[in-house]
């Protein structure tokens, strides 16, 4: 027989987090479940964040890209099963403005550019609108369509192995009547599990506190995720993780989760909600302000802007490099751009920052006397200085400097993981090698029969 599936249909969705069972990636599994039996999938769902600093984003500001190969005279039967299944999910929330977007074969240039901007910008509805109207085969969207910004941009972000970094994430389902209730699962499984793959799975525990980060706080549907390089070790990380409730289903996405994506695309530009990256010279000694939060002036080297910057509280130990650092140190910051009315100015805050140059500090003090050995004391105004012990003058003396020991020194510097955002990458994916294909293993995805 010949292959019928002929066409390629690419379906992103966003914005969808205050649906029944409140998640957007719980609402991929339920499509891709429904359009299997149809559709051949050829890339695992794709988890796309977008700009962390995005005031009115979703949680976490995620979006969702399904990609499939489909006979074309389905085609229409498989976007009317995807937007129904949206629509059936759907809660009446007047914060929740899901978008769904569909587009057929090769993603244009102009999707890919949009993608590249939703990671570090932000970008109005109006002009999403007029690209979907150009380059989408169909789009669907409820209240306001602010959804469909992300959804546009999960499409464009194809996370192409040969040019972006990528992980991934699997994500296990509680059944419906335990959603609510709290996570029921062995902590010190996960910590073992971790330790046994550490060199292939991330931020699964907070190395500082050593809290276990997996499952998220509330009532989603999400029972825990893991986060890997591999989709086998995750499949065999899940199997080692003791439960102690039924899981439901469970998915694994290819996400751009922990390859500081943004980061690739930012710039030094100060404009509010960007992602920032860019040389800051130190103006000042950082202080600690109510909240434990540590801020300092500085000087972005590109545009000699000044600037507050911030490395806030949940940062924690991070906050300590921060506060080592003194004038004229260097460092490359990485963050967003927050603009505060009250101070007429802008602050980046700090996402994660390396130390470049840790400049030469002095502490000056009047010379010692002489004669005596006394500390000397100005004679005034270019009158050098006087000893007070045996009168002792002398015009030429000058301050003694001596280098003040510096306890800060270059480097990298990231917060720990419990408080890092999704995209942030972490240590432990430094070094990694690089991925230059995947591929889709058996049983990626799966839903459980429900018991008899
Ligand atoms: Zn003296």
């Amino acid at each position: 027989m010949p292959d019928l599936k002929n066409t390629t249909l690419h379906i992103g969705f966003d914005d969808t987090d205050s649906l029944k069972g409140g998640c957007t990636t719980f609402l991929a599994l339920r499509i891709i479940e429904l359009l299997d039996p149809h559709v051949d999938f050829i890339d695992y769902p794709r988890l796309i964040r977008n700009n962390p600093n995005i005031p009115w984003k979703t949680r976490g500001n995620g979006a969702l890209c399904l990609t499939l190969r489909v006979n074309d005279e389905i085609v229409e039967k498989v976007v009317r099963i995807a937007i129904e299944t949206l629509n059936e999910l759907l809660e009446e929330d007047p914060n929740t403005n899901p978008g769904m977007v569909f587009v057929l074969g090769e993603v244009p240039e102009e999707i890919k550019q949009f993608s590249r901007k939703a990671l570090t910008d932000v970008i109005l509805i109006s002009t999403t609108k007029d690209i979907v109207e150009k380059f989408c085969f169909k789009h669907y969207s409820v209240g306001n369509s602010r959804g469909l910004i992300g959804a546009l941009a999960a499409i464009g972000n194809s996370l192409n192995p040969t040019s972006e970094d990528f992980t991934y994430e699997l994500l296990t389902y509680r059944k419906p009547e335990n959603v609510g209730e709290k996570r029921d699962f062995n902590e010190k499984s996960v910590v073992k599990a971790d330790s046994k793959y550490s060199a292939e799975v991330f931020n699964n525990i907070d190395e500082e506190s050593k809290k276990v980060l997996i499952a998220p706080a509330g009532p989603d549907p999400v029972l825990y995720g893991i986060r890997g390089e591999n989709p086998l070790i995750l499949l065999k990380m899940m199997e080692e993780i003791e439960v102690y409730e039924s899981i439901s289903s469970y998915c694994i996405f290819r996400t751009n989760q922990g390859t500081d994506q943004h980061f690739k695309f930012a710039s030094s530009e100060v404009k509010n909600y960007n992602a920032f990256k860019g040389e800051i010279r130190t103006l000042e000694k950082p202080r600690t302000i109510l909240g434990g939060h540590v801020i300092f002036q500085g000087e972005i080297a590109s545009n000699e802007i000044k600037v507050d910057v911030a490395a806030f509280e949940p940062s924690k130990s991070f906050r300590n490099t921060i506060r080592k650092l003194l004038p004229e140190d260097i460092i490359l910051a990485y963050g967003g751009v927050k603009y505060k009315e009250e101070f007429q100015g802008f602050t980046i805050q700090l996402e994660k920052c390396e130390i470049l140059s840790v400049s030469e500090q002095f502490k000056e003090e009047s010379p010692l006397c002489p004669s005596c050995s006394k500390r000397m004391i100005s004679n005034g105004l270019n009158k050098g200085y006087k000893c007070r012990n045996c009168g002792h003058k002398d015009r030429d003396l000058r301050k003694n400097k001596t280098p003040i020991e510096r306890t800060l020194s270059t480097g990298l510097f990231i917060p720990p993981a419990q408080s890092q955002r999704h995209l942030i990458k972490p240590f432990r994916r430094y070094n990694l090698p690089q991925k230059d294909s995947y591929f889709l293993i058996d049983n990626w995805w799966k839903v459980f029969p429900k018991a008899k």
